[in-house]
C-alpha cells in the first residue's frame, strides 16, 4: 500500500467530524452480560437503575441494538474546544526503531484533563442537566476522570462531588487543585463522610484506598443526596460508547490516505479508551468485513484480562453496586501501593471482556520499569511527555514494531496515545532513580480473592 505522503499529524476539518457514536454493541452476536441485581440476582432494568444513573444514560447504557447514537449539538460544540484529536505518524520513534513497520498514534491528551475522559464526562454531565439535576458525584483514581468531569461541570453548572483514591489524593497535591479550580469538591477514599467508607476504614484501617473503595463512596452519596446521580468514567457501556469518538476520528483520518491498521493496541483500565479506539474497527471485523488484530495492554500488578477470571463481580468493594460479568480479579482486590501506573481497576468493561472471551482480542500484561522505559524512549524522540497508562500501549506498540525489524515486516501498527504525565512526576522520578519495582499478584494473591467472588445462580 502507497503510504508515500502521509504528513505527521493527520487532522480532520471539525465538518469531518463524527455527528453521532458507534455502539459496538449493535454489532456483537454475544452481547454483554445485563447488570445483575446483587441482592437478588435479577437483570437490572431501566427502572432498577434509575437512583443511580441519569435516565439518558441508562437508556444508552442498556441499548444493545441502534448502531449510531446522535451526539447532541451542545456536546459537539464542546467537542469542537479540543477535538478533532491530531493522528499522529510517528515517523521520529520509526526511525529511531529503524523499524519497517508503520507506527501511528492518537493523541487524546490536548485538553486541561490530559486525558480521554473528557469525551465521556461532557457528554455524562450534559444528560445530567438536561434531566433537571444539580450535582454528580463520582471517583477518581490517577485523577484524570475527576478533572475532566469537573471541567464539564463547571461549563454546564452542576456541582461536582469527587472521592479521589487516598495515595492519589496525597501523590497528587496538584490534580486536586486543578479539580477545585473548577469548583469540584474533593475527599480522599476511603473517608468517614460515607457509611461504606467508615465501614472500609474500620475493616482495613491505614489503606491506601482503591478504586472500587472510592466507587462505593460515590454511589452512596449520590443515592443519598437528592438532585444527585453518580457518573462513572470508564467500565459502563455509556462510556465506551461515548469514546467511540477516537476511534471514529481515526478511522476517518486513516481513510483519507488508504492507511488499513494492521494491529490496534490500547492500554486498558477500565477499557474506555481502548473500547472507543478498536470499536469502528471492531465493528468491521464482527460484520465481516475485515480482519484487523486488537491487543489490550494491562499492568502486570493489576492483570484482570490475563489472569482474572471471567465471572460476574461487584463493581466496587462496598458491594453496593450491581453485579458485572467481566474479567475480574475480585472486588477485594487492591493492588500493590507499589504501582505507579494507574489503571488499578479490579475488573474491565463487559464488552471488551465478551469480545475477549470470544477470541476477537488479545490481551497482554507488562511490567512497569519497561512501561517506563518505553515512555522515555518515546518521549525522547516523539516530544510528548506521556502518561504512565498511555505508555503501556506505547511498551506493546514498540514491541510489535521491533519484531517487524527482525522479520522485515512492514505492519501499520496503531496505538492509543490516551494522554499526558506532567502529574506523575514522583512516578518518572522514582524510574529515574532505579526505584521502581514490580509488585506482581501471586497466584495464592489471586486465589484468596477469586475466592470471595459473589455465588450468582447459573454460574460455576
Ligand atoms: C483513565 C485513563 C486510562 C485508563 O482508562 P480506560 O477506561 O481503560 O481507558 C488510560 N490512560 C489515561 C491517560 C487515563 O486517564
Amino acid at each position: 500500500m502507497s503510504n508515500q505522503n502521509i504528513p505527521y499529524k493527520i487532522y480532520l476539518s471539525e465538518e469531518e467530524m463524527p455527528r453521532a457514536w458507534y455502539n459496538v454493541r449493535a454489532d456483537m452476536k454475544n452481547k454483554p452480560a445485563p447488570l445483575l441485581n446483587p441482592a437478588t440476582g435479577a437483570p437490572m432494568g431501566y427502572e432498577d437503575l434509575r437512583p443511580v444513573f441519569c435516565d439518558e444514560l441508562i437508556r444508552q447504557e442498556l441499548n444493545n441494538d441502534d448502531r449510531y447514537i446522535p451526539i447532541p449539538q451542545e456536546i459537539l460544540d464542546f467537542y469542537k474546544m479540543y477535538r478533532p484529536a491530531p493522528l499522529v505518524r510517528a515517523y521520529c520513534l520509526e526511525k529511531k526503531l529503524q523499524t519497517p513497520a508503520h507506527i501511528y498514534y492518537k493523541f487524546e491528551g490536548n485538553n486541561t484533563s490530559g486525558s480521554h475522559k473528557l469525551n465521556s464526562a461532557i457528554a455524562q454531565a450534559y444528560y445530567a442537566k438536561q434531566q433537571g439535576l444539580t450535582g454528580v458525584t463520582t471517583e477518581t483514581g490517577a485523577g484524570q476522570w475527576g478533572t475532566a468531569l469537573s471541567m464539564a461541570c463547571a461549563y454546564l453548572g452542576l456541582d461536582c462531588k469527587v472521592y479521589m483514591v487516598k495515595c492519589s489524593y496525597e501523590q497528587k497535591p496538584f490534580r486536586r487543585e486543578v479539580m477545585r479550580t473548577y469548583g469540584a469538591s474533593v475527599t480522599p477514599s476511603p473517608s468517614t463522610e460515607t457509611e461504606v467508607g467508615r465501614r472500609i476504614l474500620a475493616e482495613h484501617p491505614g489503606t491506601t484506598g482503591s478504586l472500587g473503595c472510592a466507587i462505593s463512596e460515590a454511589v452512596e452519596k449520590a443515592t443519598s443526596t437528592p438532585g444527585y446521580r453518580y457518573v462513572l468514567g470508564s467500565v459502563l457501556n455509556q462510556v465506551l460508547l461515548h469514546q467511540s469518538i477516537i476511534g471514529m476520528e481515526t478511522k476517518i483520518a486513516l481513510d483519507k490516505y488508504g492507511v488499513v491498521p494492521d494491529v490496534i493496541i490500547g492500554c486498558a483500565g477500565g477499557g474506555s479508551n481502548l473500547g472507543g479506539l478498536i470499536s469502528p474497527f471492531m465493528g468491521e471485523k464482527l460484520r465481516g468485513e475485515r480482519d484487523y488484530r486488537f491487543i489490550a495492554v494491562e499492568p502486570a500488578s493489576c492483570p484482570s484480562f490475563t489472569r482474572g477470571r471471567f465471572a460476574y463481580d461487584f463493581c466496587d468493594t462496598g458491594m453496593v453496586c450491581p453485579l458485572a460479568k467481566m474479567y475480574t480479579l475480585g472486588s477485594n482486590f487492591i493492588p500493590s501501593a507499589n504501582h505507579a501506573g494507574g489503571l488499578r481497576y479490579h475488573g474491565t468493561s463487559t464488552v471488551l471482556s465478551q469480545l475477549y472471551h470470544d477470541g476477537l482480542m488479545e490481551a497482554v500484561a507488562v511490567e512497569q520499569t519497561k512501561v517506563f522505559e518505553a515512555a522515555e524512549q518515546f518521549a525522547r524522540v516523539e516530544g510528548i511527555l506521556p502518561a504512565p497508562e498511555s505508555s503501556h500501549a506505547i511498551r506493546v506498540a514498540m514491541d510489535e514494531a521491533l519484531r517487524c525489524k527482525e522479520t522485515g515486516e512492514e505492519k501499520t501498527i496503531l496505538f492509543g496515545l490516551t494522554g499526558t504525565g506532567y502529574f506523575d512526576m514522583y512516578a518518572y522520578e522514582k524510574f529515574h532513580d532505579g526505584q521502581m519495582t514490580d509488585t506482581i499478584p501471586t497466584d495464592e494473591d489471586l486465589a484468596a480473592s477469586f475466592a470471595r467472588l459473589p455465588q450468582v445462580p447459573g454460574q460455576a
